[in-house]
């Protein structure tokens, strides 16, 4: 028995507090985060997080194994039910972010298992045509660095690293898998309103993940989040650790030009020098925070 608590019944006051550390975007090794959901609760705690939320691929198999965590060791720490979907719009991979959901509710899993059979299916395609560029077997060892959780590229680059074939992931997908290169598969992933909507069902507010890293143009972001008003949905990520000033700026104009609420986290992956757990993040004083939609 799982002792995973609805998120209808989770006080909500700490975010109120003075001074309140809050980080609403991380992953964990369930899907290409190098931490286990122990090891990230700890991390929080050291980083003296207050607030944290978890959000891994198309899965939400870490928040069960967390949630159990914090009350077995009775951390004060509240964490936010999450998930990232893969979305596909006008070719573009759009992540969504749903935080606040009920992990309990049947849409929410119909999706999830839908999104995994689709990871399953690309990650054998791209095996294949990695083969085609010289490197057989990449696949089973993707499989076996993703262990029990969502199959992403990161995997996929990890295993082309661990044989020398780049000497950064990031090259990885620079030359073979990032998008338009030689082993590159058109994933199939769901809509933006089937992301949203899944989330709403399960209670939940959507978020467009990290709005300036798709490569869009400005009038091509425009277009991404009327689309994503259009379909509901309710917030964007305005506060990234890397984000520059005036970007941030950016994101909190279209905002309140758009009446969308604001998202802050750090996207982390593993611990780097670049980027922490809750660090630099600020909400600024203009944007209405995400987590107001569920006080
Ligand atoms: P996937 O969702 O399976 O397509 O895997 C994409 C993941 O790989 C992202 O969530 C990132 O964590 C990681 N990644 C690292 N570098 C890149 C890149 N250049 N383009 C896309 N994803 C990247
Ligand atoms: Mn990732
Ligand atoms: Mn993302
Ligand atoms: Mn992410």
């Amino acid at each position: 028995m799982t002792l995973v608590s609805s998120p209808l019944r989770q006080d909500f006051s700490i975010f109120t507090k003075d001074g309140c550390r809050i980080d609403l975007h991380s992953h964990t090794q369930y899907s290409d985060g190098s931490l286990s959901p122990q090891a990230l609760i700890n991390r929080a705690v050291n980083f003296q997080l207050d607030v944290l939320a978890i959000t891994d691929h198309d899965t939400v198999a870490a928040l069960a194994i967390a949630h159990d965590y914090i009350k077995a060791q009775n951390i004060p720490l509240t964490l936010i039910n999450g998930i990232e979907f893969s979305t596909l719009w006008q070719g573009f991979e759009i992540h969504i972010v749903g935080l606040n959901i009920d992990l309990n509710s049947l849409s929410l899993q119909a999706l999830i298992n839908q999104q995994q059979a689709r990871r399953e299916q690309r990650a054998v395609t791209l095996g294949a045509k990695l083969a085609k560029c010289g490197f057989a077997e990449v696949y089973p060892e993707a499989k076996a660095l993703a262990q029990q959780g969502s199959i992403t590229r990161a995997h996929f680059a990890k295993a082309l690293l661990q044989r020398g074939v780049v000497t950064q992931m990031q090259k990885a997908f620079d030359k073979y898998i990032g998008k338009g290169k030689r082993a590159y598969v058109k994933p199939d992933w769901c809509d933006i309103e089937t992301a949203v909507a899944t989330i709403h069902q399960a209670g939940g507010v959507a978020i467009i993940a990290h709005p300036l890293r798709y490569d869009l143009s400005g009038k091509w972001l425009r277009r991404l989040i009327v689309h994503f008003k259009e379909v509901g949905g309710n917030a964007l990520e305005v506060v990234l650790p890397q984000m520059a000033p005036q970007q941030r700026d950016l994101m909190l104009n279209y905002c309140l030009e758009y009446n969308l609420h604001a998202s802050m986290g750090s996207d982390f992956h593993y611990p780097s020098r670049w980027s922490d757990l809750g660090r630099n993040l600020a909400m600024p004083e203009k944007a209405i925070p995400v987590w107001q939609l569920w006080h």
